[in-house]
């Protein structure tokens, strides 16, 4: 009797596998160790991806094309719990901001930005960042630690729960309010590229959630020996946050440029795969006021560029609270911004969202602290 219980509270101390983090074919993997044939795996992993991914279902119980019995076994070692919602706060324009907790320790935020043609959720790849790029609130929070497949992946499930965007039917996808995502929410993904490799896969996946590599945009602040690796292993479309067009600038700004400075950013872009017109690099470049915005920046962000079919996307600088930069002029940003269209660049300048409630870009923070000492870094 002593050995029953024994065994039965070993198997309930086991920590519960998130499915929102797997891809099909852990999946497979997993049901066959729960005891699933090999003849009904295939099955099996459909049904189970398409419940969680198309139809969004929170628990096993509403999987009603399986018997009780599988259901049972699978909510005993398996959760698809997503992260919890314990603020929310709308724009007067619409700009939703979420902040998270995480069933793991920790708290992130994701935006999600609605527009005429687009739904753009803008998702965190880490918790605070490793970087301290001098314009951004999220650098003035360190590294807490990198987020899970399962977190990441759960940040859409979860906006797509609160705006009940789940399709009945599978081609009813143009209606969708998620239309888009980009990874420029907190923290660097391309230092937590394995698992933002494994949620964007697994969220293009056409049986899931069906989200085109061309509706999905990676931005890094230039971590240089990763970046081939986003067309290579993961092929959605890359933005590089430039911001500098000097080293002296570049270093202040974005820090990370003394590791890998713009000639070894610029000669990594040259040689980027599969760049061609319909797919080009987006530059970001924040303006900042008597600091990058001079029309000899522009003339060296031009000359910079030469060659790589890019577009450049100007933000207005996003302030928070104690930052010491100050957004350009209007009229230096149209100067600037007409210089680079002359070149023959397309050059939108990015229109401040959510602002009212610091969802705009640079502006996500939690309040969440390390526990542990280790750095997360994954190169
Ligand atoms: N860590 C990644 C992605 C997140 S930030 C990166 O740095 O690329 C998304 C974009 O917003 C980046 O281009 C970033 O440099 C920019 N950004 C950060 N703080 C900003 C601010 N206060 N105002 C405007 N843009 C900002
Ligand atoms: Fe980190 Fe990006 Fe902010 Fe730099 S801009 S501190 S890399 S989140």
């Amino acid at each position: 009797m002593n050995n029953i219980i024994n065994a039965q509270t070993k198997v309930e101390m086991q920590p519960k596998i998130n499915l929102l983090g797997l891809s099909k074919n852990e999946l497979s993997l997993s049901l066959n160790r729960l005891g699933v044939e090999k003849k009904e795996l295939s099955m099996r992993v459909q049904q189970l991806f398409s419940w969680i991914h198309v139809h969004g279902k929170k628990s096993f119980d509403e999987m009603t094309n399986l018997s009780k019995e599988f259901r049972d076994q699978l909510s005993n070692s398996f959760s698809i719990y997503r992260p919890q919602t314990i603020d929310k706060k709308i724009s007067k324009d619409g700009t939703r901001k979420y902040l998270f907790k995480s069933e793991n320790f920790g708290e992130f935020e994701t935006v999600f930005i609605p527009e005429d043609d687009r739904g753009t959720l803008c998702i965190s790849s880490q918790i605070g960042c490793t970087l301290n790029c001098s314009f951004c609130y999220t650098g003035t929070q360190k590294l807490v630690r990198n987020l899970e497949t399962y977190e990441i992946v759960g940040q859409i499930t979860a906006v797509k729960d609160d705006l009940s965007d789940w399709v009945l039917k599978k081609n009813n996808s143009s209606k969708r309010a998620i239309s888009n995502v980009v990874v420029m929410g907190m923290g660097e993904p391309l230092y937590n590229f394995e698992n933002i490799k494994k949620s964007l896969n697994i969220i293009m996946n056409n049986e899931g959630l069906s989200i085109s590599r061309k509706k999905i945009t990676l931005s890094t602040s230039g971590v240089v020996p990763n970046i081939h690796r986003v067309s290579s292993e993961i092929g959605c479309l890359l933005a590089i946050s430039l911001h500098g067009t000097t080293d002296e600038i570049r270093d202040k700004l974005v820090p990370i440029n003394k590791k890998w400075n713009i000639q070894e950013l610029i000669t990594t872009l040259k040689n980027y795969p599969n760049l061609s017109n319909s797919e080009r690099i987006t530059f970001e470049y924040v303006m900042l006021r008597d600091v990058n915005d001079s029309l000899d920046d522009a003339k060296r962000l031009v000359k910079l560029i030469k060659n790589i079919p890019a577009k450049i996307n100007l933000i207005p600088f996003n302030p928070w609270p104690g930052s010491k930069y100050q957004t350009s002029e209007p009229a230096t940003v149209e100067v600037f911004s007409n210089f680079i269209k002359k070149a023959g660049y397309s050059s939108p300048v990015r229109r401040p969202r959510g602002v009212d409630i610091m969802a705009a870009c640079g502006q996500l923070k939690s309040n969440s602290v390390k526990i542990k000492s280790s750095q997360n870094k994954n190169i």
